[in-house]
């Protein structure tokens, strides 16, 4: 039988580990000038956890060539603990940096590089904390799951989630959240609305159709949706208690003396848990329909991406509980999304919480403060003591 010390000997130190991870670009991008594989970054945590005893399944997610998750499992059994991170980054703002994005940095107790705080920095984390286990009879598994692409489509979780994998009982998602459970967030809709009309000369609006003037009741109606969901829905959690809709930008016509043929806006919603997201598109559909037949005009109604659910673990759930205990904070909701419902819907009671602030996530010199690493690695063995032995 294998020892301890023999399985870990070709695994780095916490140090090693993020040094490497961060030295391999990972951007996910919509464009493609900045999109990258997340391959190396894959098979990089796939070459430390495999002479760990984890066993390995990488997945190329369907149509994104280039693009895999990772599904790596200690021991078997019915429940187990998934401990997931994505590997993808944002793009990065070179001349906004003071030191190099790929080149782990030390710095005043703290590591900068483009991953530290959102979210590479989790992996060895999680590693070093498995560390411990590797020898004891697991009873459930641990599972260390690293995803692609969730900066840009979340389509490494969609395909997840779609796929059924992986099986277990509990996930932790170690997004930047200064190492307190979070337990909730909204969700996120950015929708398209296009009125095609007919343009004709201004002087006799019989000639044409106006998507201009369209679009000025359809904003109405937006607002008036806006404000009666406002008054149904609530919820205390959140810093802005209520679900938003934003006007985001808006296109349309061409000349003063013409009657606008096209006009388009873009929005956003933010919808509170206990929402759903089809449910409010219908309802937009039925105050859009009528006054583009009335009017005449054609109606283009579209999300913009497929949209993230919103997340809601209840208070009173076992991991809730357990990370409370363990960080001595109480859950709380968080203004931004992750892929917690696609964990969610795999059947996994989810929580988000990681090393790191969300502050510095997306900013030039980010970075992951020392004093959170070995806090990280307590907490997360606290978990795997009480889910997987
Ligand atoms: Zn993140």
């Amino acid at each position: 039988m294998a020892h301890s010390t023999d399985k870990l000997q070709t695994v780095p130190d916490i140090r090693d580990m993020l040094t490497r991870l961060i030295s391999l670009p990972s951007i996910s991008s919509a464009s493609a000038d900045w999109d990258h594989s997340n391959e190396a970054v894959v098979r990089t945590l796939a070459e430390w956890l495999e002479p760990m005893g984890f066993a390995v399944e990488i997945l190329e997610v369907p149509g994104m060539p280039g693009k895999y998750n990772l599904i790596a499992t200690l021991g078997s059994g019915p429940g187990g603990l998934v401990l997931s991170g994505h590997t993808d980054t944002v793009p990065f703002d070179d001349k906004r940096w003071q030191s190099d994005p790929f080149t782990l940095t030390e710095k005043d107790n703290r590591w900068y590089g483009l991953g530290t705080c959102d979210m590479k920095g989790f992996f060895p984390l999680a590693i070093e904390a498995a560390k411990a286990f590797v020898d004891q009879p697991l009873q459930q598994p641990l599972i260390i799951l690293a995803t692609a692409d969730e900066e840009s489509s979340m389509n490494g979780a969609r395909a997840l989630a779609e796929a059924g994998k992986p099986k277990a009982r509990y996930a932790v998602i170690g997004e930047p959240t200064n190492l307190k459970p979070v337990r909730m967030h909204k969700g996120i809709m950015m929708e398209r609305l296009r009125f095609d009309g007919q343009s004709g000369h201004s002087s006799n609006p019989d000639l044409g159709r106006n998507a201009l003037e369209g679009m000025h009741e359809a904003l109405g109606e937006l607002l008036n949706l806006r404000t009666e969901w406002q008054e149904k829905y609530r919820n205390p959690n959140f810093k802005v208690q209520v679900p938003t809709l934003n006007l985001g930008c808006i296109h349309g016509g061409d000349n003063p003396n013409r009657i606008c043929a096209q006009c388009e806006l873009h929005f956003d919603l933010r919808p509170l848990p206990g929402m759903n997201m089809e449910t409010l598109r219908q309802a937009i559909l039925n105050r859009m329909q009528p006054l583009a037949e009335r009017r005449q005009l054609n109606l283009t109604f579209e999300p913009l991406f497929d949209g993230v659910p919103p997340f809601e673990t209840p208070a009173d759930a076992a991991l809730v509980k357990a990370c409370e205990t363990l960080t001595g904070h109480t859950a709380h909701a968080v203004a931004f999304a992750t892929e917690a419902p696609w964990l969610q819907k795999l059947g996994l009671e989810t929580l988000v919480m990681g090393p790191g602030s969300i502050d510095q996530a997306h900013q030039p010199d980010e970075f992951l403060e020392m004093s959170q690493l070995q806090p990280t690695v307590d907490i997360l063995r606290g978990l795997i003591k009480q889910f997987c032995l």
